[in-house]
């Protein structure tokens, strides 16, 4: 007889389960709990449920996890687990320790969500695989697990950015179900949406499913003009044009002290100019919002190189003289392509060179 795998079930799935097996109703919290707080992985180390219903459960019930098949680790402290999925495929994640004094204690994952990505810009490395597969609910929520799983006793995720292999609004049902797992008090894992950020490349349209989620907005701008989006982001900016998308972005319903994050990827005399700083500046003029520059992460055969260190700070000196906030993201994981742009399965065969992008953590 095939077995249910507890993961894939939503809340609402479960308490059917717990309703036709005629358990008691609040089993089904119970078993909820085992699973997103406790991260079992057997059925029997749910003590809190009878014998009999133990037994039950274990033989018509599994429980699927998604241990990394590999970790790499980088000089930084930048991890990537690579996890093997059921049907054989892979993604990668990226846990980020923070370096910055004032948050000692953030501990950030960067999380996948297909398999791929349908999407094909220019500069990142996961664009290049086309789109294997959406990932599924309980594949997203099973890299969070699976390295809580494996951090020292005391330490816990703090933030969580969909920034990963992956265009999240391509696959918005499993994200939503994803964060509603994610973000559950009573029963779930029980991070507060304000600690989970979304990066989408401009999927316009799906801009309400963030809102409707409760988390945080983060936009993959990189280009100032349509000819130059087209070039480094074809195939969004030509289902979404650049004003379409500042246009839903100055209407998306950000909440008080919040703000919508801008990540600008810096190609060296692609997007880098004078010029390019200031056409940002307009463009997002009057927005509560901030900037985060990512000098690009050269991966082996990239058509594209990183600026100068110069031309990174006269960048940013730019959009900061105009009153709007801009961090230059670190990269993390250069050396294990870890860092922004370089996820991809290509990275098991490349060598571990020293490259520089898409997991930002502000
Ligand atoms: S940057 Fe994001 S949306 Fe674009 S190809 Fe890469 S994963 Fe897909």
């Amino acid at each position: 007889m095939s077995t249910t795998d507890l993961m894939t079930l939503s809340a609402g799935e479960t308490a059917d389960l717990v309703r036709d097996k005629g358990w008691p109703r609040f089993h089904t919290h119970q078993i909820l709990r085992w699973l997103y707080q406790h991260r079992v992985t057997d059925v029997e180390a749910m003590t809190d449920l009878s014998k009999a219903v133990r037994m039950q459960l274990s033989a018509e019930t599994r429980i699927s996890a998604l241990p990394p098949v590999e970790t790499l680790t980088s000089e930084d402290g930048t991890q990537k687990f690579i996890f093997h999925l059921e049907d054989g495929k892979a993604v990668e994640s990226v846990l980020i320790p923070n370096t910055s004094s004032r948050e000692n204690d953030r501990l950030t994952l960067c999380l996948s969500t297909q398999v791929g990505c349908t999407l094909d810009c220019a500069f990142c490395l996961t664009g290049r695989m086309g789109l294997l597969r959406n990932l599924k609910a309980h594949e997203i929520v099973g890299q969070v697990l699976a390295v809580q799983r494996g951090l020292a006793p005391g330490l816990r995720l703090t933030n969580l950015v969909l920034m990963g292999m992956g265009e999240p609004l391509a696959n918005a049902d499993a994200v939503e179900e994803a964060v509603r797992r994610l973000t559950n008090q009573p029963w779930g894992v029980g991070l507060s949406p304000r600690r989970i950020t979304l990066s989408t490349a401009g999927l316009t349209s799906r801009l309400t499913r963030v809102a409707k989620m409760g988390v945080n907005l983060a936009v993959s701008l990189n280009a100032t003009t349509n000819e130059q989006r087209d070039r480094l982001m074809p195939a969004v900016n030509k289902a979404y044009p650049l004003q379409a998308l500042m246009k839903a972005c100055r209407a998306f319903p950000l909440k008080p002290h919040r703000r919508m994050t801008f990540e600008y990827v810096l190609l060296r005399d692609e997007n880098d100019s004078a010029q390019d700083a200031a056409r940002l500046v307009k463009l997002i003029r009057g927005m509560r919002c901030k900037i985060n520059l990512i000098p690009f992460n050269e991966f082996p055969g990239s058509p594209f190189r990183r600026p100068a260190d110069e031309t990174v700070l006269r960048f940013q000196a730019i959009v900061t003289k105009n009153g709007v906030d801009a961090y230059i993201r670190k990269s993390k994981g250069r050396d294990i392509l870890g860092a922004c742009g370089q996820l991809g399965t290509l990275s098991e065969s490349l060598p571990l060179i020293p490259v520089p992008q898409r997991c930002s953590t502000a």
